[in-house]
């Protein structure tokens, strides 16, 4: 169930039964000359949409705008910086857990967004302390990333190998090929597989990095790899919230 498709009754009886939530997040900002700015968004909401089906979890709004400072030297890229992500991840979840809602799995797409993410989950840790709440334990926040299951990074490794890099990705521009079938974008890559380097800031990526990939090979790309890989991935999250859900 997607909360934004559901009525407050809906939510209300959903409460009485449970009180955990997926929340996927992602960003929008450049995944190279094929991938979508929205990728690490649509990917996280892919994978998360599936694991709230199979694991009868309601599934958040998602986060669609990250922190992606570090790509603003191309066009397209929308960053919110990290203080204002704090706010943003805090209110949310607030409102959220006055409700009733105490598990929450933040469902990520956009490996630059967990520091910040996890600071905000001290900022609400702290904030909830203050009010005297979150004596009993139960309230938590956890972040995972979509492609660290164990059944999922095996799918991506004997899929892509050493060609899945670490920023556009096949495996991630697959999911979301498997999302959106006539949206491919086809370009020419050169070099095919891209420099792994490390940048500092968003200028110095763009001048090592030019067209935007790091390591990486999307031209290897398919739906139906996206499909392959958003199954395993579905697969890894629901079990992940079953045990998340049933921690004491
Ligand atoms: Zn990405």
């Amino acid at each position: 169930m997607q909360l934004q498709l559901a009525s407050w009754p809906d939510i209300e009886s959903y409460l009485a039964r449970t009180h955990g939530i997926l929340v996927p997040i992602g960003s929008t900002e450049q995944h190279g000359p094929t991938g979508f700015l929205g990728t690490d968004a649509i990917a996280a909401e892919t994978v998360a949409r599936g694991a709230g089906e199979a694991a009868g979890a309601l599934v958040a709004p998602t986060i669609a705008i990250g922190m992606a400072e570090h790509h603003m030297a191309f066009p397209g890229t929308i960053t919110l910086r990290p203080s204002t992500l704090i706010a943003y991840v805090r209110d949310y979840v607030l409102s959220l857990a006055a409700h009733g809602f105490a598990r929450f799995l933040f469902v990520n797409g956009h490996g630059g967004n967990v520091p910040t993410v996890k600071a905000a989950f001290y900022e609400i840790e702290a904030e909830r302390r203050a009010r005297g709440q979150g004596e009993d334990g139960d309230f938590r926040c956890r972040i995972v990333n979509w492609y660290d299951g164990p059944t999922v990074s095996s799918v991506i490794r004997q899929t892509f190998g050493a060609r899945e890099g670490s920023h556009a990705t096949p495996s991630e521009v697959s999911v979301t090929l498997h999302a959106y079938p006539d949206h491919r974008h086809d370009r020419p890559l050169d070099p095919p597989v891209a420099s792994g380097s490390p940048f500092y800031g968003a200028a110095d990526f763009r001048r090592r990095h030019p067209d935007g990939r790091i390591g990486s090979d999307p031209s290897l790309a398919s739906a139906e790899h996206g499909r392959r890989i958003a199954e395993a991935a579905i697969a890894d999250l629901a079990t992940h919230y079953r045990g998340f859900m049933a921690e004491r």
